[in-house]
């Protein structure tokens, strides 16, 4: 099998022969020496700063690739040279660099989107993250006594404040919260769900494989459609360890649908000794028509309505940080406490800064409306948006006269597995660009760009829905499509 060497000779010696009829060793001393460019690197653009280590592997890399090409032949004098070995060492880096985590500008509309983050913090808890991030904080010290004291007390405390539960606990997500629930209080024992509830939410997060991590067994009752509270009280024997609800947060069963609610699975439950567990998902905090709207159950209906544990995740509804909260009974919260896996699902000093600052703009919820983002921008009326997005048309038309911009109205939905079925009307910022130009490159420019920006292409166009682009981050936004237009073929 070696003769395919053979025949490729010709092919090689041809070309080589066309550029330079140097043989081989004499082209590979056409490439710097690595003295050389490291000196070069010192005054070079974006290698300049960069510690020696990385420039060096970029550089040996980048000097692998010109070896290759010249064994190929066909290398110009000026691609030998330092500043050409320098560039390729750059966009080594900026390759390497583009998994960075980098800000985005989201021009989806999807306002709580979990692949950009979910909820945008309010800048009353990025002051507290940035107070506590760079230096030591109170977190395990009751600074009353100088002893060691409780981490997230305070965010315990504000939680209690908010809700009327007896106890609360946090950790580091809603996941962490279900398992640390099944496992701290049905380990080795059955838990009882019904068929329409037994929900996936993305990645590996699949309800019966939870069930089993955690230790205890479930046991479905009722149809996907309709599940009766008998279907429950039928099951319940000395294995069952808790009821638990799960709430249907990225997807709803309608029409010829039923389901026993909070209030009679409390009762059922505490008929029988067991635990209700009630997994809220999304927890909507504050009362009130935002959520009864959109049919979404609030955390404090559902302990009103006798559950003996509720959770839900910071960064969903509530517009905090990531953390899972766990609220309800005292005596069941601290059987969660005392459980070996607490440890390993708690959160860290950031997020407790985070959470307390939320927490706090909750006290007055008009201020809470107006100051955490996901909440003012789920509720941003669809005539103010218009105004915005004929703001934003009327600058870039004149930045971009030949492009066509145009305001329509649109829809747009909650994301991050949220008011799955409530989608709220919008202003869009249509985008047809001049020539024969492909919006999916275009788009893909505005992505790769440091802000980064996503969008959405619908009928031929690019669209910008403003639900999720606050006025600040105009400028940088037309800055950014300026460019990617500047960049593209025509
Ligand atoms: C989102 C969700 C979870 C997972 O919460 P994370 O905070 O993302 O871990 C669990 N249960 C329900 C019902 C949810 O909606």
């Amino acid at each position: 099998m070696e003769p395919p060497r053979e025949r490729q000779k010709p092919k090689t010696v041809t070309k080589l022969a066309a550029e330079s009829t140097r043989p081989n060793s004499q082209a590979m001393a056409r490439i710097p020496s690595m003295t050389a460019l490291l000196k070069a690197a010192e005054s070079f653009e974006t290698l300049r700063g960069t510690p020696h280590a990385v420039v060096s592997e970029a550089l040996r890399k980048a000097v692998a690739v010109l070896r290759e090409r010249l064994q190929k032949g066909g290398v110009t004098e000026k691609e030998c040279g330092v500043d050409a070995v320098l560039s390729q060492a750059r966009e080594i880096l900026n390759a390497r660099r583009a998994h960075r985590l980098r800000r985005v500008i989201n021009a989806t509309g999807v306002v709580l989107h979990t692949g950009l983050g979910r909820s945008v913090l309010p800048s009353v808890a990025i002051e507290r993250i940035g107070g506590v991030a760079g230096g030591y904080c109170s977190l395990e010290i009751d600074l009353e006594t100088g002893k060691r004291g409780r981490r997230g007390r305070h965010v315990e405390e504000l939680l209690l404040e908010l809700t009327d539960a007896e106890a609360a606990m946090v950790v580091n997500n809603n996941a962490a919260a279900t398992m640390l629930a099944l496992h701290a209080l049905a380990r080795g024992r059955e838990v009882i769900v019904s068929r329409g509830q037994l929900i996936e939410i993305g990645g590996s997060y699949r309800l019966p494989e939870v069930m089993i991590a955690g230790g205890s067994t479930l046991h479905e009752v009722g149809t996907t459609n309709k599940t009766r509270l008998r279907d429950y009280e039928a099951v319940i024997d000395e294995q069952t360890a808790m009821i638990m609800h799960v709430h249907t947060s990225n997807y709803r069963v309608v029409g010829f649908s039923e389901n026993p609610g909070t209030k009679e699975l409390s009762e059922l439950a505490r008929a029988h000794g067991i635990i209700m567990f009630d997994d809220l998902g999304s927890g909507a905090l504050l009362d009130g028509e935002v959520w009864s709207s959109a049919n979404e159950p609030t955390v404090a209906s559902s302990l009103k309505h006798g559950a003996d544990l509720v959770s839900f995740s910071g960064d969903k509804l509530l517009g905090g940080p990531q953390a899972g909260i766990l609220l309800g009974r005292r005596s069941i919260i601290d059987r969660l406490r005392n459980d070996p896996m607490a440890r390993a699902l708690r959160v860290d000093k950031l997020t407790v800064a985070a959470l307390e600052a939320v927490l706090e703009l909750y006290h007055d919820p008009d201020r809470a409306m107006r100051e955490i983002p996901l909440l003012a921008r789920l509720v941003e009326s669809e005539s103010m948006l218009v105004t915005r997005a004929e703001k934003l048309s009327d600058r870039l038309s004149s930045v971009l006269p030949d492009d066509s911009f145009m305001v329509k109205s649109d829809e747009s939905f909650a994301g991050g597995g949220s008011l799955p079925a409530w989608p709220f009307p919008t202003a869009v910022v249509c985008w047809k660009p001049a020539g024969n130009v492909s919006l999916d490159e275009l788009a893909q420019k505005l992505r790769l760009g440091d802000p980064s920006v996503l969008c959405r292409i619908k009928e031929d166009a690019i669209h910008l829905d403003l639900r999720t682009v606050p006025e600040h981050e105009y400028d940088e936004l037309i800055q950014m499509m300026m460019r990617g237009r500047s960049s593209q073929g025509h």
